[in-house]
């Protein structure tokens, strides 16, 4: 094909996806008033799954033995390109999209805090603009669409990989929200992560008649905890641990005979993720050999560093120049700037309360000093060191929030959300259609792939061959919150707009002569 033809059919792919802005402020919307905390994401997945039967897609349900988990499939032979996205929210993060303050839907519902409603949305709408000219102009090549299950547990990709569903996909685009239009390559000093549940059982008693006939699991999770926290001081400062108590027993005046802890252990490399792993069991046993109970633990999730593939990434900047960030109204920009001033969040460390991006990132190379550590998981890692795999960030969420939030879901039903996924969908259509049509870029990347990033790191998954996917997680909560949840779902026929379904004034921000502080 030539360069003239690729340039006109990516203006084409352009003016498309603007034609389906409502089609996508529809699936955005939709998805968000669904709220479903990982492996619960029933709604989500059948909503998603029918609008790609209907147009044409063949799809696999409750893959990986995981209900929520799925592929679609459209197309014919090579290349095979899967693109996904995450689909999950966060605990008790319910919040009224476009008002600048604190203000739930429902108490203590889960809620859209990161912003893994858009995602998906993006993806149809940039898919199905490709389709239409792949069957006209006849290029050959099959789209694999697939969600991230469960990403806040980073619960599943490494099972899709051990399950052999990207065995014969030749590369993988996801997408992720965020505050700016980018991607990046290489090892961007993010941490790997293995998540495990330790349970303790002892022996019950009356707490105060008998309390020397209990044997308390409690108190074997408070010395694991102790034993851990001791043990910080001599790690490698790029570890982060963290831990939830998921069962402290039930009731004073019973000795806890079960007893959870939860942790989260975070490091730079697979042999220093599986040194964590290896301690906190070391310490499990020994506070169950303190408090005479017995241990028993679960991996519940895992996730290896990240390392972005180049020359996929360097195809997407070029797109991502084309398209540039949307064009914000004064309504989008008084939204985030309140929201901003409210959470005390400036824009960056060190500026103002400055609203939404308005100049675009440079492309993110690989981080100076990896050795900084910290931040966040992305089980997409998994992916990323099995075949050439990019992340495209998009400008759906105001910069400067704290993540896992409440805030975070502010902008993510409004025109933030919707204009962002249009620019991303652009972004992402255009570089499949490179994928599809300039082979070179593929071979540049399993180059990359195989000489560069793999020639001294191999992937051994940090599950085992027998861990399985641990689906009961937020079962529970979904059913407490559900019902009341199922009032609010979007209803498109009669409204235009999630805003507008909910009676909200866009944007809502506080009145500083008439309001106290805090709400
Ligand atoms: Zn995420």
């Amino acid at each position: 094909m030539t360069p003239a033809k690729i340039d006109a059919l990516k203006t084409e792919l352009t003016k498309e996806i603007d034609k389906q802005q409502k089609f996508s402020q529809e699936m955005v919307d939709m998805i968000f008033s669904f709220g479903e905390l990982g492996f619960q994401e029933v709604e989500t997945s059948k909503y998603l799954t029918d609008i790609l039967k209907k147009n044409g897609f063949t799809i696999e349900m409750g893959i990986a033995g995981i209900p929520t988990a799925w592929t679609a499939k459209w197309g014919s032979g090579k290349p095979l390109i899967a693109v996904g996205s995450d689909i999950d929210c966060i605990p008790k993060a319910s919040q009224k999209p476009g008002v600048a303050y604190h203000d739930p839907i429902i108490e203590g519902a889960p809620g859209h805090g990161e912003g893994h409603n858009s995602g998906q949305p993006l993806n149809v709408t940039a898919v199905l603009a490709l389709k239409k000219i792949m069957e006209r102009e006849k290029i050959p090549g099959t789209i694999m669409l697939w969600p991230g299950v469960a990403e806040e547990q980073l619960a599943t990709k490494a099972y899709f990989v051990r399950d052999g569903y990207f065995k014969n996909v030749d590369a993988c685009i996801f997408t992720h929200v965020g505050s700016n239009l980018g991607t990046s390559y290489g090892d961007g000093g993010m941490v790997g992560m293995i998540s495990v549940q330790y349970k303790f059982e002892g022996q019950a008693s009356h707490a105060g008649g008998a309390p020397w006939r209990g044997k308390s699991a409690l108190d074997a999770v408070e010395l694991m905890n102790i034993g851990w926290n001791y043990h910080r001081e001599h790690m490698e400062p790029t570890q982060r641990s963290h831990y939830v108590v998921t069962d402290g027993g039930d009731q004073p005046n019973v000795v806890p005979s079960k007893a959870s802890v939860w942790y989260y252990f975070r490091e730079r490399s697979y042999p220093k993720i599986m040194q964590m792993y290896k301690d906190g069991i070391r310490i499990a046993e020994a506070a169950a050999k303190m408090t005479e109970t017995k241990m028993t633990y679960e991996v519940l999730g895992s996730a290896w560093p990240g390392h972005m593939n180049q020359p996929m990434a360097e195809a997407m900047y070029e797109n991502i120049k084309m398209v540039g960030l949307p064009k914000w109204s004064e309504a989008d920009q008084t939204l985030a700037k309140a929201l901003q001033k409210e959470m005390q969040s400036p824009t960056e460390p060190g500026k103002g309360f400055e609203g939404l991006s308005t100049s675009l990132s440079q492309l993110r190379k690989p981080a100076a000093t990896p050795s900084a550590g910290g931040g966040g998981s992305d089980d997409i890692a998994d992916i990323s060191w099995n075949l050439p795999t990019i992340v495209l960030g998009y400008p759906s969420n105001i910069p400067g929030l704290p993540g896992h939030h409440w805030a975070n879901a502010i902008a993510m039903a409004t025109p933030i959300a919707h204009k962002g996924v249009t620019a991303g969908a652009k972004a992402e259509a255009l570089t499949l259609l490179d994928l599809f049509v300039k082979p070179e870029i593929l071979k540049n990347a399993w180059t990359y792939f195989n000489d560069v990033q793999t020639k001294d790191t191999k992937y051994t998954p940090l599950i085992s061959k027998t861990d399985k996917p641990a689906i009961q997680l937020n079962k529970k909560i979904m059913e407490e919150f559900r019902p009341e949840m199922k009032k609010y779902y979007y209803d498109p026929s009669k409204y235009a707009t999630y805003l507008e379904q909910l009676g909200i004034k866009y944007p809502t921000v506080r009145d500083e002569k008439t309001s106290g502080v805090g709400k």
